[in-house]
């Protein structure tokens, strides 16, 4: 039933009312206060008569906008379901599976990963065919399910691969005993109708956050302890640091990092943030990036290395010096104050290097100190080292303003917030793009810039990738926005060409 219709209805309804009953009423009665009477009376009948009618319409269609929407949902459901699925084997898909390590990993929740790969099934595939492989996969996968419980999870990585997740298990006794377990899977053969086929596999076991503490470093210790059971086949390996490979690629990019700051290899990107309700750029956050012959090392990987090696003073002193300089003269250039917000590691307060460098940095460049905005992470509060309260405070009582990062991710940054003189807080970028899909998350981010606003904090939500994800926080009034749907983190000349400033 479309407006149309209803209003079509409802206007041949009144003018057949109105014709046929004044005909009506002349034809029967000729007292005209008789006739008057009739007619009010009649007036009433027709209020009374289209409210019904209207009730009755109206209801129709509510019920028909309900049917739709439930579709609508149902369509989404399936959607989402699909995107996170195997085809084959109905288990959570790589996508599914990365997103739950990565979320793992932001809680800082310890877990050991399994990564389990068939033993020759290219040669099964090759001899059987695909279909049969294709059965095989799916059988071991049903095998292997029934073996978990609500705290581990089996994920199909891809073609022959799996992996497992055991949330909370890092302790070797409890996590050999499951792998021996997942193990015997493989003793039983796989059953092709009335044929037996017996398929083996061989398993890499790596434990968070010891053996890794990025997703991707973790995924590189399994994948090594695979490497090596790969070598006896049927069989599982924990991660081991004589494993070396990964020590020494550690040992490696601890090298290559030395030699690429006295050759002065890095960068500083900038990534844009903007005021969401007027689509201005308000600053920018400096990113460190490290050129290679294989495009840029990620500095998730190499800030762990660099502050382990005690380089991340210098490189955090090269990282202010660089961004207060480029943000003080763009702000300069365009006549408006630009925020610079510059990521500061814990190790970076041991010995009061900070203030040393801030300081210096502030008096050389000339920057208004209002305009720096130093991130920290909860990190600076975990750290033995260091009394961060006094810091903090010191800190502001030199300018600039505080803003704690990766908000969300931790068990206190509550706390921190309220205690100490912050100026902003970052809604971690797990919670932004969580927010379309999770209610939790979404309240945690409504909750967030509630609690900030009530504290007279400023919100900034990152990485926002997608227009959705922009809508609902405009909604919800965050202040400021940051993400791939924005602008990617971008060197120097694009980000002067963005706000405007070209060169010759
Ligand atoms: P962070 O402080 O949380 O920085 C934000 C990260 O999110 C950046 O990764 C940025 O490129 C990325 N990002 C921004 N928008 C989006 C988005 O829409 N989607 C996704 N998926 N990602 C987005 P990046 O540059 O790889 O930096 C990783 C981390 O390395 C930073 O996380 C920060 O903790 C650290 N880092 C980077 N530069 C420095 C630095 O100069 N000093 C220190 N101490 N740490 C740094
Ligand atoms: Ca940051
Ligand atoms: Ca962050």
């Amino acid at each position: 039933m479309t407006p149309l219709r209803i209003a079509v209805i409802f206007l041949a309804f009144s003018l057949a009312w109105i014709l046929l009953s004044d005909e009506l009423v002349f034809l029967l009665l000729d007292d005209r206060v008789q006739i008057q009477r009739v007619q009010t009376i009649k007036g009433w009948a027709f209020v009374l008569l289209t409210s019904v009618i209207i009730y009755f319409l109206a209801k129709r269609l509510q019920s028909a906008l309900v049917r739709e929407l439930n579709t609508k949902k149902r369509h989404l459901v399936q959607l989402r379901r699909k995107a996170y699925t195997d085809y084959l084997t109905d288990l959570p898909n790589r996508r599914m599976g990365l997103r739950k390590l990565r979320q793992l990993v932001h809680q800082q929740r310890p877990f050991s990963l399994c990564f389990i790969d068939l033993d020759n099934f290219k040669q099964i595939n090759d001899s059987l065919g695909h279909e049969t492989g294709d059965k095989v996969i799916a059988s071991i996968a049903h095998n292997l399910g029934a073996q978990m419980d609500s705290s581990q999870h089996l994920i199909r990585h891809g073609g022959d691969e799996f992996l497992v997740i055991l949330e909370g298990m890092v302790d070797a006794e409890p996590v050999s005993a499951l792998a021996g377990r997942l193990m015997q899977v493989f003793a039983l053969p796989v059953m092709l109708g009335e044929v037996p086929l017996r398929v083996t596999a061989s398993m890499g076991i790596a434990q968070f956050p010891r053996d890794g503490v990025s997703v991707g470093m973790l995924m590189r210790s399994a994948h090594l302890a695979l490497h090596h059971s790969k070598k006896y086949k049927n069989c599982f390996k924990l991660y081991q640091d004589t494993m070396s490979q990964a020590v020494s690629y550690r040992f490696d990019l601890d090298q290559r990092l030395r030699q690429a700051m006295v050759d002065d290899e890095f960068q500083v990107f900038y990534q844009p943030i903007f005021d969401p309700h007027t689509g201005s750029i308000t600053g920018a956050e400096a990113l460190l990036r490290w050129p290679s012959a294989n495009g840029f090392i990620s500095p998730a990987e190499f800030i762990p290395v660099a502050e382990s090696g005690g380089h991340i003073r210098s490189l955090g002193a090269m990282v202010l010096r660089r961004a207060c300089e480029d943000s003080c003269q763009l702000s300069k250039t365009l006549a408006r104050p630009l925020t610079i917000s510059i990521n500061v590691s814990p190790m970076q307060f041991v010995d009061g290097h900070i203030f040393r460098d801030l300081a210096l940095v502030l008096s050389e460049t000339g920057i208004a100190p209002s305009q720096v905005i130093l991130e920290i992470t909860e990190g600076v509060f975990l750290n033995q080292v260091i009394e961060a309260s006094e810091a903090l405070v010191q800190l502001v009582a030199m300018g600039v303003q505080l803003s704690m990062d990766d908000f969300g991710q931790g068990y206190s940054s509550l706390s921190y917030l309220r205690k100490h003189p912050f100026a902003y807080l970052k809604i971690d970028q797990l919670f932004v793009q969580g927010m379309e899909d999770s209610d939790q998350d979404l309240a945690l981010v409504e909750a967030s810039i509630a609690m900030a606003k009530a504290l007279n904090i400023k919100t900034v939500a990152e990485g926002v990738e997608t227009q959705v994800q922009l809508q609902l926080l405009r909604q919800l009034k965050v202040d400021f926005v940051q993400g791939f749907y924005l602008a990617k983190p971008m060197p120097l000349a694009d980000y002067q060409a963005l706000l405007g400033v070209h060169h010759d």
